[in-house]
């Protein structure tokens, strides 16, 4: 939590910028009054003040936080709650891998990849900003790419991560797809798009987890039965501007909590999805000419969507022998404050050592802080892994039959393409026929009406290998013709996009 910002509203006078000094500070009057519950009503204070104030454009905020004191301002009884979660956590970590170990990890041998649904909100500057659909349907496909890596011990950065943490390098998994039919039994790319106002050109609400944006009767899109569906909205908080993500956990959610049918995960437009072109539209950071471009964002937002917390423990600064918290889990070192840009490395096969390095004479971080862990605020260049303890509480809620997130991997239908291609919301004036059907070559894109907002017709086979990609400039033409007669045989997918939605077809070449 960024404490100068505390300090800016709450009219402390000291130095701001300076976490060294706002920690003495913070110490002193803790010492000096012994009230134990200072720092975290100081705490509260601050989250409550953010939520109001923030810079544009800062440095990583995710509103894990915000969404922890939302709920205690609901019911008072959510503080003690929240901390019996996170005093659970180390037990479900083990638990988890004590089964592994005996070789009973999984309860069931059906798993599937997790259907995740990608609802964009934008206006249509915002849509344009990221490159048209085209440039959503790359940010959303390398956005996938990067979350099945992190999650998988497969992220090539992960040569990045010094010898000492090299045993703390874990994989949970879990594994994710986008969805490809729609609750209705439809096609979907795995993501809509909905074109909003440009006034407000956004949402806001983050105590309320941007509930709004979850719901059509408001303005967003409703969510997809969270049982089955990743639900991930994109677009942007009017209210909040340095904030990148929030997420709406399933232990947050219920009796006394948020709507079961807004879990998920909300994330500002221009963070999801993985650099290309230096060209594309993401969030700067605040220090160090760096972009959140990388995918990061979701990476960490899941870990709370799977019930982790941040390393530092959310404590403002101070160390769990001192009291502060920690997350909950033995394999993240102790540590003072949330950890930002990306540190140089100033130990030998370890990171580098903060605040909370040593309790009396005991080195706590051999290794020195989780700097590098993907529940830190680092920058996305900057974070390369969840440890064992992390991962074992995760996959603990996913691929045991009896985790809370299990649902999520029974429905491996979701993941194709269903045999209703039509995208259900495009709207009827792009109607169009591709005939014949099957076909032994060339086949005819016949369009209805008018195609002025036609940008691209791409046809992909059925591993999502592009074959064919025309980018419309100008009005488009009534017809259009492709030639697969190149091809394999089998069945291919012509999608055409426009302005305000696509199509899908299936195909078969025979
Ligand atoms: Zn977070």
């Amino acid at each position: 939590m960024p404490l100068p910002n505390c300090e800016y509203k709450s009219g402390i006078d000291f130095v701001t910028n300076n976490k060294e000094q706002t920690h003495i500070f913070y110490n002193f009057v803790y010492t000096l009054l012994n009230i134990h519950n200072l720092k975290r009503i100081l705490y509260s204070v601050c989250i409550f003040s953010i939520i109001s104030w923030y810079p544009a454009l800062a440095q990583r905020q995710c509103g894990f936080e915000i969404t922890k004191a939302a709920l205690i301002a609901k019911d008072p009884a959510w503080a003690q709650k929240l901390q019996n979660q996170k005093a659970s956590l180390q037990s479900v970590a083990d638990s988890y891998k004590k089964n592994l170990l005996a070789n009973k990890g999984r309860k069931t041998t059906a798993v599937s990849a997790i259907p995740v649904i990608f609802h964009y909100l934008v206006t249509n500057a915002q849509l344009l900003q990221l490159g048209g659909i085209a440039g959503v349907q790359q940010r959303v496909d390398s956005q996938m790419a990067v979350i099945n890596r992190d999650f998988n011990r497969q992220n090539l950065d992960s040569v990045l991560i010094p010898s000492g943490w090299k045993p703390l390098f874990a994989s949970t998994g879990i594994r994710f797809g986008l969805a490809h039919t729609d609750p209705s039994g439809h096609g979907t790319p795995g993501y809509d798009i909905k074109i909003i106002p440009n006034s407000p050109g956004g949402f806001s609400g983050a105590s309320s987890n941007y509930s709004n944006a979850k719901h059509a009767s408001t303005g967003g899109t409703d969510s997809w039965d969270v049982n089955k569906y990743l639900n991930i909205w994109c677009t942007n908080f009017t209210d909040f501007g340095g904030l990148l993500g929030l997420t709406t956990y399933k232990s947050g959610t219920g009796i006394g909590g948020f709507p079961l049918d807004e879990e998920g995960v909300v994330l500002n437009y221009a963070v999801v999805g993985k650099r290309v072109s230096s060209a594309d539209y993401y969030i700067p950071t605040t220090y160090h000419s760096d972009y959140y471009d990388q995918g990061r964002t979701l990476t960490h937002e899941l870990g709370h969507f799977f019930e982790i917390w941040h390393t530092w423990g959310d404590d403002g600064g101070f160390c769990p022998w001192n009291g502060g918290f920690d997350d909950g889990l033995s394999d993240t070192p102790p540590e003072g404050d949330s950890k930002y840009f990306a540190y140089p490395y100033t130990i030998a096969g370890g990171t580098y050592r903060d605040s909370c390095h040593l309790n009396g004479s005991v080195e706590q971080q051999p290794y020195g802080a989780a700097s590098l862990d993907f529940m830190n605020y680092t920058d996305d260049v900057a974070m390369q892994l969840f440890t064992p303890d992390q991962a074992a509480v995760m996959a603990s809620m996913v691929l045991m039959s009896d985790g809370e997130n299990y649902s999520l991997t029974q429905h491996p239908e979701l993941l194709n393409w269903s045999p209703i291609t039509g995208v259900n919301d495009v709207p009827a004036n792009y109607s169009l026929v591709v005939s014949p059907n099957p076909t032994s070559g060339v086949v005819y894109i016949t369009f209805n009406q008018n195609t002025d907002e036609l940008q691209e017709i791409t046809v992909t086979d059925i591993f999502g290998k592009t074959i064919y990609n025309n980018h419309i400039s100008g009005s488009g033409k009534s017809i259009y013709s492709i030639d697969l007669s190149g091809y394999s045989k089998g069945i291919y997918l012509v999608r055409c996009n426009f302005a305000s939605g696509s199509i899908t077809r299936k195909i078969s070449l025979q």
